[in-house]
């Protein structure tokens, strides 16, 4: 889905319309509190067929005249298209110009093999953004949405459940590609302080079956350490998917993949290896690492620095919280990282990563972003007296702005950080490193936090003048957010 526009005003002096148009409106507020001047509202209803390769959607749209386009989709893949009564509907471009309110269509929903990954082989079925006909959403425009699938078919959907068979989609900044998936599958919840998110299981073509009774407890912690940063999940409709992975390119890894795709609602999906057992998977910082982006709004892609960076950061000190790793081993996996990112060679700004190869630059990506979260964390703590940390300062994000539906840029952030915050702390960061070649200068912190690298491992000094900062920041949490090990 395309980024939604945001509302700009033109600058021009008020018209007597637009006055009387501001007049209305106020009138409405003032007097009819029962009418709503909320944004567009679609109607669509959508039905998989029996051969679950097929979907016939009907879309009942606010408007008499609207173009409405798939961002992946193509017209040649609908088979059918017309208007559902007096109207008229025609093929633009690769955008469908309904005029009279409504389309009926018939759309192939299964990938074409050209487009599929190593992880997006069938039996998962192309993501919406293929078959699913819109109009630009913007603001609070919804899309309400019927769904109607084979007896026994489970559905997957990055659409948020309001009812049986029904949701609703909003604007999104649509990155990754959203995942449908029509067959067999297993549902639970998760519960994290108050949300309940909804994790599924779904079936591999190899390497057997998920075990849910290791993989729903590690979930568990793992959205549980996330949510204890703000005392409170940042997204309560999240999807969690998982599904079995094997890839010889991430090595012993139990948790071969994992990424947010934040496409309608935001969903976190992990590939785990079948026969991963519990020890190795709360071993592995993956899944508090993924959940730990949500921590953020979907940064620019081209400061991916940003969104890596802290949530690599958390994915340190967050297992160290939770007893994963002592204080002593989530320093030194920091400091080891710090230091390979710190060998690139030709290094580039944080800011212009994105114009080289990803492969070359992707410690640096990672770990420049770790680093500056680190500064900020520090001085946030020291300039309150230990008030504020990045915790605090997300708790408060989170409680204003997520999920966002948009795309954030990071100079934005991290003003709204400060703003948050009280304390201008993150743009000065922001300005002397975003564009600044190579890993921000982390050693002279690292040694007023008394972290003093030594061979292969650290030491730290309880002496240091930040050394209180350093242990508050790793400290494990009095009360743990979820009980371990409980199947609901
Ligand atoms: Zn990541």
């Amino acid at each position: 889905m395309n980024q939604p526009k945001q509302a700009h005003s033109s600058g021009r002096a008020a018209s007597p319309g637009r006055l009387y148009g501001g007049l209305l409106i106020l009138l409405q507020t003032l007097f009819l509190p029962g009418l709503v001047l909320g944004g567009a509202s679609h109607d669509y209803s959508v039905t998989v067929l029996e051969d679950l390769d097929h979907v016939e959607v009907e879309a009942r749209l606010d408007a008499e005249d609207m173009r409405l386009s798939a961002p992946r989709g193509r017209l040649r893949r609908l088979e059918h298209f017309a208007a559902c009564e007096a109207g008229r509907v025609s093929g633009v471009g690769d955008s469908l110009r309904v005029i009279g309110g409504c389309v009926r269509y018939r759309a192939f929903i299964r990938p074409s093999k050209q487009t599929l990954s190593s992880y997006r082989r069938p039996p998962t079925f192309a993501g919406h953004e293929s078959w699913l006909w819109l109009p630009m959403l913007r603001g609070d425009d919804v899309v309400r949405l019927r769904l109607t699938v084979p007896s026994g078919t489970h559905a997957v959907v990055p659409w948020r459940l309001v009812g049986d068979g029904r949701y609703e989609l909003r604007a999104s900044p649509g990155s990754g590609d959203a995942i449908a998936w029509f067959g067999p599958a297993t549902t639970r919840q998760i519960v994290v302080l108050d949300a309940k998110l909804s994790l599924t299981l779904l079936p591999g073509e190899k390497g057997g079956p998920l075990n849910l009774f290791v993989v729903k407890p590690w979930l568990e912690e793992a959205a549980g350490l996330v949510g204890s940063v703000g005392g409170r999940f940042p997204n309560s409709h999240v999807q969690v998917l998982v599904e079995p992975g094997e890839s010889a390119f991430f090595g012993d890894s139990p948790v071969p993949f994992g990424h947010v795709i934040r496409s309608g609602e935001e969903v976190v999906r992990f590939f785990v290896k079948p026969q991963a057992t519990t020890k190795a998977l709360r071993e592995d910082w993956t899944a508090v690492h993924e959940f730990a982006h949500l921590l953020l709004p979907y940064v620019r892609d081209d400061q991916k620095w940003i969104s890596e960076g802290f949530a690599s950061y958390y994915q340190n000190v967050l297992l160290a919280r939770g007893g994963i790793y002592s204080e002593r081993e989530a320093w030194q996996r920091l400091v080891r990282s710090f230091a390979q990112a710190d060998k690139s060679t030709r290094p580039t700004s944080p800011n212009d990563a994105h114009m080289r190869s990803f492969w070359d630059v992707r410690m640096l990506i990672y770990w420049s972003g770790a680093a500056i979260a680190l500064m900020g964390d520090v001085e946030l703590r020291r300039v309150s007296n230990g008030e504020e940390s990045l915790d605090t300062v997300l708790s408060k994000l989170a409680s204003c702005c997520l999920p966002s539906a948009r795309v954030w840029d990071g100079r934005e952030l991290f003003t709204k950080l400060d703003e948050l915050s009280g304390h201008g702390v993150f743009m000065p960061l922001y300005d002397k490193h975003a564009n600044a070649p190579g890993m921000p200068p982390y050693q002279s912190l690292l040694e007023a936090l008394g972290v003093k690298p030594k061979d292969k491992s650290v030491n730290l000094d309880g002496t240091a003048p930040l050394s209180q900062i350093r242990e508050a920041i790793m400290r494990e949490r009095k009360t743990p957010p979820v009980a371990r090990g409980v199947i609901r």
